[in-house]
């Protein structure tokens, strides 16, 4: 009797002692997880898209020197994105991959939450990926136009609906959108010029405009309601204006968060997209929408600008 008591009573302090070692194990366990989720949430950082190759890559590169935390290169394809990140840390640079396909709204839905798991937003966003039919290219017209504004306009939008909620405070939110987009501007009719430069028109006025032109694309009708004859300065008219609509309504929606967005020119580069005889090289073509990704803390301008060249320039 005494040892079957003593037994019993080993079993049950054992018993005790290992649930309480269980316990202790499992809130160590908890804590290390909590402790290293909370050192990413508060650790910055910044996202490019089309960061494969081009200027994208070149901004990557920069931001990688100069930015204080983690630099995401995101791509739609995760072999070329790989591989820039493989070629980037050849050169001793650490930058993280995620896919990004910016005409695939459910990749960038995956992308944000992402960005809201791991770091509990985002602190730096900077909308590079674009595309552009090259001058001779035979497609027609009305494709043209259908396809490009797809990506640069009402893709990047996309991106933006889902990333602007996202940006942090002292966030920057910077859009490539090209000096093509002034010339465009030029080309409108005064009542389309007037429209893209009012204070006062929303989001889903531009996006109907932009929708109206690839319309009228199709019905080759787009030159006498007023608009010009190239599909990428449209669809960059569309990125600059939208910047400067977001800015305003961050302005009055977030007025103490300090957030700045901008659009930016990165100028003319030698990339797939403009060829070997453009001016600038990657890496300079990189120095605006680096410089406005950089703007630092507590700064107020520029804000809902079209930058070139580091100066902000006439819309
Ligand atoms: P590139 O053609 O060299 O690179 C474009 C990048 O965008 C590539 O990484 C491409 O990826 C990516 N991209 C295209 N579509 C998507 C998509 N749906 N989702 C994700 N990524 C995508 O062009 P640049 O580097 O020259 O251009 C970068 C930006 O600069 C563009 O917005 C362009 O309009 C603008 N710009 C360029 C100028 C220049 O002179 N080069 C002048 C003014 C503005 P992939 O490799 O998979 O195709």
């Amino acid at each position: 009797m005494f040892f079957r008591v003593c037994a019993l009573r080993l079993r049950t302090s054992t018993g005790c002692t290992e649930l309480v070692f269980r316990l202790l194990l499992d809130s160590s366990r908890f804590f290390l997880r909590s402790t290293t989720t909370i050192a990413e949430m508060s650790s910055k950082v910044a996202v490019v898209t089309g960061g494969n190759k081009g200027i994208g890559k070149a901004i990557v590169q920069a931001l990688c020197k100069d930015f204080r935390g983690d630099v995401f290169l995101t791509a739609r394809d995760e072999g070329r994105g790989k591989e820039a990140v493989a070629s980037l840390s050849a050169e001793g640079l650490k930058a993280f991959f995620h896919q990004l396909d910016i005409d695939d709204v459910g990749s960038i839905r995956k992308a944000a939450d992402f960005f809201k798991q791991k770091y509990g937003g985002v602190d730096v966003l900077v909308n590079n990926a674009g595309i552009a039919f090259k001058v001779a290219d035979p497609t027609p017209f009305a494709t043209q136009a259908d396809v490009t504004l797809r990506t640069n306009y009402f893709a990047t939008r996309d991106m933006l609906t889902h990333f602007l909620p996202l940006i942090k405070a002292g966030g920057r939110v910077v859009n490539v959108s090209s000096f093509v987009s002034v010339r465009s501007l030029h080309k409108c009719s005064e009542e389309l010029q007037k429209r893209f430069r009012s204070e006062d028109i929303s989001e889903d006025e531009l996006t109907a405009l932009m929708t109206r032109f690839v319309e009228l694309a199709k019905n080759g009708q787009h030159k006498e309601a007023g608009w010009p004859e190239t599909a990428y300065g449209v669809s960059k008219i569309g990125v600059t204006t939208l910047s400067m609509i977001h800015a305003r309504r961050l302005s009055k929606e977030r007025p103490d968060d300090q957030i700045l967005v901008n659009a930016c020119c990165p100028g003319w580069v030698r990339t797939d997209m403009a060829g070997p005889k453009a001016t600038k090289s990657p890496e300079e073509g990189a120095e605006t929408p680096v410089f406005l990704a950089l703007l630092p803390a507590g700064a107020s301008a520029p804000h809902g600008k079209f930058v070139s060249d580091k100066a902000v320039q006439d819309w």
